[in-house]
């Protein structure tokens, strides 16, 4: 059994893509070629903003925001500790500082209330992150910003085609940014990612910073960066994008069904009732999780752990006095289970059974 079967899916959409990486080599426009203006529009389309900017990767995405919001040394960015490395690293890597907020215990995601608190003078932005699939709690973050006048940035590397109150993730704050790492939800077959946003004078800036600041052609305003999506694996989204609906429903119906069969076993995703979840991952929690990751191993099941460090104690990031209980928690206790849209109901029973048929105390985590 593999966590995410990506063969799945390319035997099942060969000809569409190989069809399409064909007409790249064809026309050998291999940087800026037309499918990249393609993919943007119906990306735009598909999330329900006015500009999409295909970048070349979901970390090159939340560099080239934040360099348009011109966010740099002395600068503090609100985000949460609760995430992959590259959130709190791009923050860091433009010289500033990475102010982390704990999670609410329930999503994952950052806690809105805890945000006004940690706001300063010094405050430029708030990232927050839709983890595991499922939108961060952006009403109220957005509120806190307005207040403040902060651009929120949504990390959206995990969330792309979820839903939050019927508004698609990437449309709801100043800029979202996503991933088409190969293992996200809408993946290609290498590095990529998008930046999404209504404003078009932002949507100019990022453009200009994923090609090293110029406005046309040796001609450079801003300082930038080689952070253009290459065309091949703008072609690569475009066959996968007539299908990606369809595989959106599919990751509902396992993740429900997951939940469905593991309710009294382990503690299950908590999706809000007005929330779409793609489910980047399936993630449960549990008592003893190296020991059912263990168990679950042996019966060639593969897990994962997303992530067993919170931001604040890795090396790179580290910040001591942060007060992130929740997160710390988390890191102990989260496993995801295998998810792709081409997991099959067998797999999938394999992988209940293993785990309903754990010890009870390695299972049931006391809440
Ligand atoms: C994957 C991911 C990123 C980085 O995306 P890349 O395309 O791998 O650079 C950033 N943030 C989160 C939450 C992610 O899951």
């Amino acid at each position: 059994m593999q966590f995410i079967d990506l063969q799945a899916q390319y035997r099942q959409l060969k000809e569409q893509i190989d069809g399409r990486i064909q007409q790249v080599l064809d026309h050998g426009r291999y940087i800026l070629g037309p499918e990249v203006g393609e993919l943007e529009e119906r990306l735009a389309d598909y999330v329900g903003v006015k500009h999409c900017i295909g970048v070349s990767s979901g970390t090159d995405a939340l560099l080239a925001s934040m360099m348009a919001l011109d966010i740099g040394p002395g600068d503090e960015v609100i985000t949460t500790p609760f995430t992959f490395i590259a959130t709190g690293e791009m923050i860091a890597l433009l010289g500033a500082r990475p102010v982390f907020v704990d999670i609410d215990s329930r999503t994952f995601n950052i806690d809105p209330e805890l945000i006004e608190t940690a706001i300063t003078p010094r405050t430029r932005a708030i990232v927050p992150v839709s983890l595991y699939g499922q939108c961060a709690e952006m009403d109220p973050i957005n509120a806190v910003a307005e207040r403040h006048a902060l651009p929120v940035i949504e990390d959206a590397a995990q969330s792309f085609g979820a839903l939050y109150r019927s508004k698609g993730s990437c449309a709801l704050s100043t800029i979202g940014c996503t991933s088409f790492f190969p293992s996200k939800p809408l993946g290609c077959y290498g590095d990529g990612g998008a930046c999404f946003t209504n404003d078009q004078d932002l949507a100019t800036k990022i453009r200009q910073i994923a090609s090293h600041g110029q406005d046309r052609r040796y001609h450079h305003p801003l300082i930038g960066i080689n952070g253009r999506l290459d065309t091949i694996q703008a072609a690569v989204l475009l066959a996968k994008l007539d299908g990606f609906p369809q595989e959106v429903e599919a990751r509902e119906r396992i993740g429900r069904r997951y939940s469905d069969l593991l309710a009294d076993s382990v503690q299950t995703p908590y999706i809000e009732p007005y929330n779409r979840s793609v489910y980047a991952q399936y993630t449960i929690r549990v008592e003893d999780r190296d020991g059912l990751a263990e168990r679950l191993n042996a019966s060639g099941i593969p897990t994962a752990v997303h992530y067993p460090v919170p931001l604040t104690s890795q090396p790179a990031l580290e910040d001591p006095m942060a007060n992130v209980p929740n997160a710390q928690a988390a890191a102990g206790c989260v496993l995801s289970l295998p998810m792709s849209p081409w997991l099959t109901r067998c797999d999938q029973d394999a992988v209940i059974e293993t785990i309903r048929s754990a010890p009870e105390d390695m299972r049931i985590r006391a809440s």
